[in-house]
């Protein structure tokens, strides 16, 4: 097959003015860490991008009281009206300066900078926008006719969507009237400390929002620090564990966005060059760093060779390169260490018999990279059926009837997603009533939408985050609000 040749087309950098170190945002203003500052780098070329400080348990203490202080004395006491004129204002801003938000994503996280520009970034300014419609809406919200906000939120997100984890845990929060404490993942703190920049514009008032950046012992004080009302977190489910075990006996609020093992099941009279997009989107997409990817494809027997066909067809067109080229498909692995724990289960697959097959794209010689994989012959008990890989790897397993189907995709202690591709709605309806997961597609795949509740069963978590179900989160039904720990 001949494929078209593409000329470079990389994204400036230019419009980027990263400082060369940056502190803590606390308390309004950017203050010096106490722990030892660490750098952000590129995956896709290793190159520094800036330094950034480690806050240590005494600047957890800061943040929190700088929070706290922001909560009595002013977030608490405006009217949800006026607390909407910031999340809006907040998201005007993010829109006028997305192009600078994606590219700084896309340099410190990999991934693509037409996901950046054309996925990330308008749905961050979206949830933003969706938020602040609801700040003065909250009597609405169908928790009772005064539902009053929770106090300090302490939220932790992972690194897969830095700014979009982040506008989902903040605008939420903020519409409900509560101050927080954010914590970016080690690897992409960049965003979110653009974002704090962005409350400095927006006139938000002093602690209000607060960004603290670190590792897993930075939010592992955050989370034990007495004078937090609710944790929020995204991110693996052995954390999570470990954050639901530490909250175990006092009265504040956590939900647990963690991993997913979805299921893309595609039925014989499905439209299948559509269905090999969604299975493509589903799990190529930010290379698969996405905790509701359709990682297992179960696809109807008969139609097996003929999806796989098309499927490592389409594949071999994908570009893997730079990811601020704006022809680029698929980007860089987040960290070596993910890198590390995606080759480590691609090895288990073909060491308990599944059959590896790679797309034949030439990876960089620098940064972490890994092609486009689909493992055939998966039994339901290999690791690589079980475990979420988090990258660019598929496993395809096979069914005869729908109830075989069901059966396959509820095979897994995880429950985060699902999607059907068929023409028949009825069946639509069936399988969506038997699958246990929290967000089901059909005839689509890793669509979002603010308005929309998203979260998982069992191992992936508890909570909703989105749609009016997210504002629950953050509010308590009666007048009696919790008091801290
Ligand atoms: P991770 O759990 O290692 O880290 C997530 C965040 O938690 C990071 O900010 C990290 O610094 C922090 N952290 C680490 N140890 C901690 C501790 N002991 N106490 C408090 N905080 C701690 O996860 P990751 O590798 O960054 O992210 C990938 C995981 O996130 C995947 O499992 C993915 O499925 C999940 N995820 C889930 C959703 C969802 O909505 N369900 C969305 C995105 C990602």
């Amino acid at each position: 097959m001949t494929f078209l040749e593409y000329a470079p087309a990389p994204e400036s950098t230019a419009i980027l003015d990263i400082k060369p170190s940056y502190g803590l945002f606390i308390g309004g203003e950017f203050v010096d860490a106490r722990g030892d500052a660490f750098a952000t780098i590129s995956p896709s070329t290793e190159e520094h991008i800036t330094t950034v400080g480690e806050a240590n348990a005494d600047d957890v203490d800061r943040a929190v009281k700088a929070a706290r202080l922001a909560y009595d004395k002013t977030w608490s006491k405006l009217s949800g009206s006026e607390r909407g004129k910031y999340l809006f204002r907040i998201a005007r801003i993010i829109q006028e300066r997305s192009r600078e938000l994606a590219v700084a994503e896309t340099m410190d996280n990999g991934k693509p900078i037409r996901e950046t520009r054309d996925v990330d970034m308008p749905l961050v300014a979206a949830w933003f926008f969706y938020y602040a419609g609801w700040a003065d809406k909250l009597e609405y919200a169908g928790l009772g006719p005064k539902p009053q906000s929770l106090g300090v939120a302490a939220q932790i997100v992972p690194w897969n969507f830095p700014l979009l984890m982040l506008a989902w845990k903040i605008a939420p929060a903020l519409a409900a009237g509560n101050t927080v404490v954010l914590k970016p993942a080690e690897t992409t703190p960049l965003t979110a400390l653009l974002f704090a920049e962005i409350c400095q514009q927006a006139g938000l008032p002093e602690g209000v929002v607060n960004i603290i950046t670190g590792a897993g012992s930075t939010g592992a004080a955050l989370v034990a620090h007495p004078g937090i009302n609710k944790v929020a977190f995204t991110g693996s489910t052995p954390v999570g564990r470990s954050i639901a075990a530490s909250l175990a006996g006092t009265d504040v609020r956590a939900t647990l966005e963690l991993g997913g093992k979805g299921a893309n099941i595609v039925f014989d009279d499905a439209a299948i060059d559509q269905a090999i997009e969604g299975i493509v989107s589903g799990i190529f997409f930010n290379q698969g760093h996405v905790c509701c990817a359709g990682s297992r494809l179960l696809v109807q027997e008969n139609i097996h060779d003929d999806v796989l066909h098309r499927l490592q067809r389409r594949l071999q067109t994908l570009r893997l390169g730079d990811p601020l080229d704006k022809n680029t498909d698929i980007g860089a692995v987040n960290s070596k260490v993910q890198l590390e724990r995606i080759s480590a289960l691609v090895d288990a697959g073909e060491a308990e018999g599944a059959t590896r097959w790679s797309s034949d794209c030439v990876l960089p010689d620098k940064g972490f990279w890994f092609q486009p994989t689909v493992f055939t012959n998966v039994h339901t008990s290999h690791r690589v059926a079980q475990e979420e890989i988090f990258g660019p790897v598929l496993s395809v397993m096979t069914f005869r009837t729908p109830e075989e189907a069901i059966a396959k995709a509820n095979n897994t202690p995880y429950g985060l997603s699902a999607g059907i591709w068929t023409e028949k709605a009825s069946r639509m309806l069936a399988m969506a009533n038997a699958l246990r997961a929290g967000v089901i597609w059909a005839n689509t795949f890793n669509k979002f939408d603010p308005a929309s509740p998203f979260g998982g069963y069992q191992e992936s978590g508890y909570g909703r985050e989105g749609g009016r179900h997210g504002l629950a989160a953050y509010l308590e039904a009666s007048d009696q609000k919790a008091g801290g720990r």
